[in-house]
């Protein structure tokens, strides 16, 4: 079968690759120069298959209500007049249930353990290098009473099959003795040795490199416009030349959607309507002064809602998000604000530890579902598929949605238990979301 992708994150290079392992032609289209140049390009670095409950909780709506006002809250919504954010955010609300909470995390344990194991495959087949490190993720604390809490995470993540485990402030000290300095205010932690953490862009970017290197075609600097519809079906995608300004189409077999957040507005044209917002969140790279004294665990701090993660010789500290509709700018005030705050928390953490002085700063923009669920599945113009709105998780749940997403395509049920898009049990579970 002619697949064209739609989209070079970890997402759409994922799919071109197990798409080609199923024998197909693959074409790629992305609007940037390399792959991974939006949302996959300096996330938290975080393979997080057990931190992976979403932020539809019950005991969400007072804190972003609590947040509205601070330009430093970990989670900001700015209401604009924007009927889509409106949705996305009465949607939200509907699965800040025990029940929907529960009913999510069992869907995005199973993608990530399933995502998990493609990854492992992957890398064990390709000899990938980029900056992996299975140190596992560890979840410090320094409210006594937020770490009380964390004892039902751990309950349930273990009812799940997920090793998370409660530790003292002296075993987090332990598994990361670079916390040293901030010990004393350290309430406890929470562990899983079996999380990892890795550059999704270097791994994606290298991903495609082999899947050219097998024949998959990549048009980069093309921006895709509009689809030609008829019949049930994708007949083709019209695309624009960012160099020669030509317009052209592409006609396929098959179509697959992996443009991160921006596969929703994409597709309305077509009348489907995805429930994908973006969450614009932010991160700091820096480079190590003292890489001895630095910190090769990945975790999170729970207070800022930050991951910090070691990528080489440098620091990667990620988090906060925005829901305030497209833009990827670092120059308004809140930006700078939530740069800054970055900035000190690692300075407050490990004091002296990376030259703070001259950081990248970078924002992307998470495909967010207001239940973290990601669509993958099969759209209703038969030969049009999704892979989208992997909101927090995209890097972690990067391998295992293409793999799935080209199975289905291919005749094969993938081995999880999901509500893949289109599917009946797909459309039972994200009633709310759809
Ligand atoms: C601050 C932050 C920290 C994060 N930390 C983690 C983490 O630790 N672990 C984790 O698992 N996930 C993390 N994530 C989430 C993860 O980065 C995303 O879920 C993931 O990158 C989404 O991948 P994607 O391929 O769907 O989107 P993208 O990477 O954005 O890819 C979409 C592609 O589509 C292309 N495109 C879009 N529109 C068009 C168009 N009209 N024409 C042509 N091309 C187009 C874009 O150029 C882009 O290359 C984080 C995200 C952020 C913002």
């Amino acid at each position: 079968m002619k697949v064209v992708v739609m989209g070079a994150g970890i997402i759409g290079v994922s799919t071109a690759w197990y798409l080609l392992e199923q024998g197909h032609e693959v074409t790629v289209v992305d609007r940037q120069k390399d792959a991974a140049l939006e949302t996959s390009f300096a996330n938290g670095a975080q393979i997080s298959v057990s931190f992976c409950e979403p932020w539809a909780h019950p005991s969400a709506p007072l804190k972003v209500l609590k947040w509205l006002a601070r330009d430093d809250s970990p989670l900001l919504f700015r209401p604009k007049l924007d009927p889509h954010q409106w949705r996305w955010g009465l949607s939200f609300l509907t699965q800040c249930t025990h029940a929907a909470f529960e009913r999510n995390v069992t869907q995005l344990v199973a993608l990530g353990r399933y995502s998990h194991e493609s990854l492992k495959s992957l890398v064990a087949q390709t000899g990938i290098e980029y900056d992996r490190l299975e140190r596992g993720i560890l979840h410090f604390f320094s409210s006594t009473r937020d770490f009380d809490a964390a004892a039902a995470g751990v309950t349930l993540m273990r009812r799940h099959g997920v090793d998370r485990r409660v530790l003292s402030r002296d075993e987090v000290l332990k598994i990361e003795p670079a916390l040293r300095s901030f010990g004393e205010h350290i309430a406890g932690g929470t562990f899983t040795a079996s999380d990892e953490s890795g550059d999704a862009r270097v791994f994606t970017q290298k991903l495609a490199r082999l899947c050219q290197q097998r024949g998959a075609t990549f048009l980069y600097e093309h921006d895709i416009v509009g689809f030609d519809a008829a019949g049930g079906s994708v007949q083709s995608l019209r695309v624009g030349d960012q160099l020669s300004g030509e317009r052209r189409t592409l006609k396929a077999d098959a179509f697959v959607a992996a443009m991160g957040s921006f596969t929703a507005p994409l597709l309305r044209p077509l009348g489907i309507y995805l429930n994908i917002y973006p969450a614009k969140g932010y991160s700091a790279t820096f480079k190590l002064k003292h890489p001895e004294r630095a910190s090769v665990v990945s975790m999170i701090d729970d207070t800022r809602k930050i991951a910090v993660s070691r990528l080489g010789d440098t620091i990667r500290v990620a988090g906060t998000a925005e829901m305030a509709g497209y833009d990827t700018g670092l120059e308004s005030s809140t930006s700078r604000v939530r740069c800054q705050a970055l900035v000190r928390r690692y300075e407050e953490l490990f004091p002296g530890v990376a030259d703070t002085s001259e950081p990248h700063f970078w924002a992307g923009l998470r495909p967010s579902t207001p239940n973290n669920i990601p669509y993958i599945g099969r759209s209703k113009l038969g030969n049009l598929w999704v892979n989208a709105g992997h909101g927090t998780l995209g890097w972690t749940h990067g391998a295992g949605s293409g793999r799935a997403l080209a199975e289905l395509m291919s005749g094969v049920q993938p081995a999880l238990d999901f509500g893949f898009y289109g599917s009946e049990a797909g459309q039972g579970l994200r009633v709310a979301t759809a």
